[in-house]
């Protein structure tokens, strides 16, 4: 298995696939980690994928914890109300998150090379051959691009990426405050733009502006401390006693998504797949999700136990999540940035009213944590629960999140029956909202379920329509 790009995507998708017992190789251009932090929040569903792996607890060692946010435009959420053990949006810099998942892949023994470009893919029925630009090349069964939003793999593999570009251009600097916000998110949106304080943790601060008179600024052209602190100064009325700064840069954010996220035995995931604005941060927490969708699946591929459909089964169930995602984001954007009074007046509107409601807010909670991400129940049994994102829960002393560490399915009762199979961990549950019987999928969502105790060869047919026998 080759996975293309060490970004968030790529190193949680390295961890799966290994996790799962695939020979992964992990290529990536850069030779050092990236000096510049993109995403802060982490949000409450990521947050319980990474305490599916263990990692949950070291993530939240390097963040500060925010419990209430108000999404553009609406009322504010209470997000200790998420039905989650993690009932927060959890800010951390990228590179916090990305050391964390380093860590996880080197403890896993992937094979990771730095420095190494990929240029060019050719495939027939057999595998992949990955050409890199020093002329080496590797043979594989398949490859997944997790290259970012000008994704070579994407290119190579012809896959169409489709939208718009917006034509306001964010400021992003790096500052010390002498008067920081006493809020560990600050910020404030109006006629003239929108300014965002965000702490690093370790005395700098990431300033973010959306300026309208400064948005048809060249994006080649650098930012100065001096425009950074004008437009806070313009939008917020407050610096908060910039002093100075480290790095600063002019982005332009985009509105796409893939065509398809597979061609052949090519595959693509996070920033490659879809691409969107910044606001409501969601772009790395949905590449990780995507790499914990595909990475159990491929790995099962790569060991022969995956029934024919199962590969395709996570486009079918991550592109309509991405959609979603850009929908959100594209409302959120419109909102702040839109350059139309009547359009951010109706999506204001629209935010509002539905943040309003005790449901509106569950409903918009759900979605800006992910913790509202259900897939498609599909063919797969006729239970309710079945594509539902699956709580937590107490399995007599265990959580089911630390029973699913080796990334197999779960299979959860509520009496005593005999599952005899080393590749599924069974245990007994005894939480009355639950199903006589669940099976979890690695990934965290239910694969099959019963309200009757299940006999022995139910149960079996339930794994086998996930998981073959492998072949000796
Ligand atoms: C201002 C800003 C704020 C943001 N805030 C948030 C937030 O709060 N929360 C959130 O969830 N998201 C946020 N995002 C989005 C988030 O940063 C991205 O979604 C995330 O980095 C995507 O991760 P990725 O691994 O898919 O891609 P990337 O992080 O882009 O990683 C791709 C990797 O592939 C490598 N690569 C590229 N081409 C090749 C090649 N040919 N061969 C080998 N390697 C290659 C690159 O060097 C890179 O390391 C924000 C983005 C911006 C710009």
């Amino acid at each position: 298995m080759v996975v293309v790009g060490a970004g968030p995507t790529g190193l949680m998708m390295a961890a799966e696939l290994a996790v799962g017992g695939a020979k992964v190789q992990l290529l990536e251009e850069r030779v050092d980690m990236p000096n510049i932090t993109r995403a802060f929040a982490v949000h409450a569903r990521t947050l319980e994928l990474l305490d599916a792996r263990g990692l949950a607890d070291e993530l939240l060692t390097r963040g500060t914890p925010v419990y209430e946010v108000a999404p553009p435009g609406g009322v504010t959420m209470n997000l200790r109300e998420l039905p989650s053990r993690f009932g927060m949006l959890l800010i951390v810099p990228q590179s916090g998150t990305e050391q964390v998942l380093q860590t996880r892949v080197d403890d896993l023994g992937v094979q990771v090379a730095r420095g190494a470009e990929v240029v060019g893919l050719a495939e027939d029925d057999h595998g992949v051959n990955v050409q890199c630009a020093d002329g080496t090349s590797i043979s594989t069964r398949y490859v997944v691009g997790c290259d970012g939003a000008h994704s070579t793999v994407r290119r190579l593999a012809g896959i169409e990426f489709t939208g718009k570009q917006y034509e306001t251009h964010i400021l992003l600097a790096d500052v010390h405050l002498t008067r920081a916000p006493q809020e560990t998110l600050s910020g404030v949106t109006n006629e003239r733009g929108a300014v965002l304080i965000i702490p690093f943790g370790d005395g700098w601060f990431r300033a973010i502006a959306w300026d309208r008179l400064r948005e048809q600024a060249p994006l080649k052209e650098p930012v100065t401390f001096d425009e950074i602190r004008d437009s806070f100064h313009r939008i917020a009325d407050e610096d908060y006693g910039m002093t100075d700064m480290r790095w600063s840069s002019r982005f332009l954010s985009e509105r796409k998504q893939a065509e398809r996220y597979r061609a052949g035995r090519v595959f693509i995931a996070g920033d490659a797949a879809h691409v969107h604005s910044p606001l409501g941060g969601q772009g790395m927490n949905t590449g990780i999700a995507d790499a914990m969708n595909l990475g159990w699946k491929l790995a099962e591929a790569v060991g022969g136990t995956a029934p024919g459909w199962l590969l395709d089964s996570y486009e079918s169930e991550r592109r309509p999540v991405g959609a979603a995602v850009l929908r959100l984001t594209d409302a959120f954007n419109q909102l702040v940035l839109g350059r139309s009074k009547a359009q951010r007046l109706v999506q204001s509107l629209a935010i509002g009213t539905i943040t309003r409601l005790p449901a509106g807010r569950r409903f918009m909670a759900g979605r800006l944590s992910q913790i509202g991400i259900d897939y498609p129940r599909a063919s797969r049994g006729e239970h309710r629960l079945i594509g539902k994102r699956m709580p937590d829960t107490d399995c007599g002393g265990t959580r089911l999140y630390e029973l699913l560490r080796e990334g197999r399915f779960v299979m959860l009762t509520n009496g005593e029956v005999d599952v005899d199979r080393a590749d599924v961990v069974h245990a007994t549950h005894r939480d009355s909202d639950l199903p006589a019987a669940v099976l979890v999928r690695p990934d965290c969502y239910v694969g099959w379920a019963d309200d009757q105790v299940p006999t022995e060869a139910h149960i079996a047919a339930a794994i086998a329509h996930w998981k073959r026998t492998a072949q000796k």
